[in-house]
């Protein structure tokens, strides 16, 4: 099963208290960005441009918390930057299981072997490992030689540890359908609970400007690679998103426009683009011009 039940009937009862109370816009997942620094410069990386004095700097784990509590999302995915590299992520994880919330703590894995005791395996906590494809690929994607062999390390440590472990793939333009596919099976083979794939969405300060996907680049590929999947692929992403992917359904926005908090604040309107900051959730969800966004919106972002 790509989600335990646990989680799906979190996030099911969640989703009717939504509705029950008439809420129109409600997150299923918190982006939670505890830092921008990270042991990787992969070249379609916006994260990491940030000058020297802001990769420094760490939320603390009570403004995590804080977040967390506000923003009331089941579901919290921590990237970065790299989480591990943060001096008080085990504090951070701990304080987010306690409060019950399902954890994706989205890493490179290059630290992941050395830093497996920091943490217990639980339910809501998983590994969502950045692996972007067969070794080689990953290797230039993460523009790191042998990164693909040492996040494999970790994933197999963390599985043998009893740890939930899934992956997250990014593809850019020129990946091969053929060469994915193989990668889906790979992972399955190594054990890992479930993937998730998407296309690069585009981010203004990514060194690597020429290999985002457009829409239709983006459905020719998932076509190709997703049309006659295989039954033993597990994913922890909505059908309907690879469907959308696909080109078989319209949305007027990405699955991805999640509510993001960082060392800025809450960002507007989401974890893809960035216009200005608000001071609390509330203000994010309440001052955002939200018809002003999306595919039908007539704004080219
Ligand atoms: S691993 Fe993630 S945060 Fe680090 S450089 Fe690559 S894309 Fe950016």
């Amino acid at each position: 099963m790509a989600v335990p039940v646990s989680q799906m009937w979190t996030v099911a009862t969640y989703v009717l208290r939504q509705k029950i109370a008439g809420r129109k816009r409600y997150p299923l997942v918190l982006m939670l960005e505890p830092l921008f620094r990270c042991n990787l410069a992969c070249a379609g990386c916006g994260k990491i441009q940030y000058p020297a004095h802001i990769l420094k700097r760490d939320l603390t784990p009570e403004e995590c918390f804080n977040a967390v509590e506000e923003c009331g999302a089941p579901m919290v995915s921590i990237p970065g930057g790299e989480p591990l590299m943060h001096p008080e992520i085990d504090k951070i994880v701990e304080g987010l299981v306690a409060r019950k919330k399902y954890i994706y703590l989205c890493t490179n894995a290059l630290l992941l072997k050395e830093k497996l005791h920091l943490f217990k395996p639980s339910k809501y906590l998983s590994f969502s490992v950045h692996m972007d494809g067969q070794k080689e690929h990953h290797d230039f994607s993460v523009c790191r030689e042998g990164g693909f062999d040492i996040a494999l390390e970790g994933i197999r440590a963390a599985i043998d540890a009893g740890f939930r472990v899934t992956t997250n793939t990014t593809l850019f333009d020129g990946a091969d359908p053929n060469s994915v596919r193989q990668f889906f099976d790979e992972m399955m083979e190594v054990g890992v609970e479930s993937m998730m794939v998407s296309p690069g969405y585009s981010y203004d300060k990514a060194p690597d400007q020429k290999h985002f996907m457009g829409r239709v680049r983006t459905r020719r590929l998932f076509r190709a690679m997703m049309s006659n999947r295989k039954k033993t692929w597990r994913f922890n992403q909505s059908p309907l998103f690879l469907e959308y992917l696909m080109g078989k359904r319209t949305y007027n926005c990405t699955p991805w426009g999640m509510p993001t908090y960082n060392l800025f604040g809450w960002q507007k309107p989401c974890y893809l683009l960035q216009d200005g900051y608000a001071e609390s959730y509330k203000e994010l969800m309440e001052t955002t011009e939200w018809d002003g966004y999306g595919t039908q919106s007539g704004n080219p972002q």
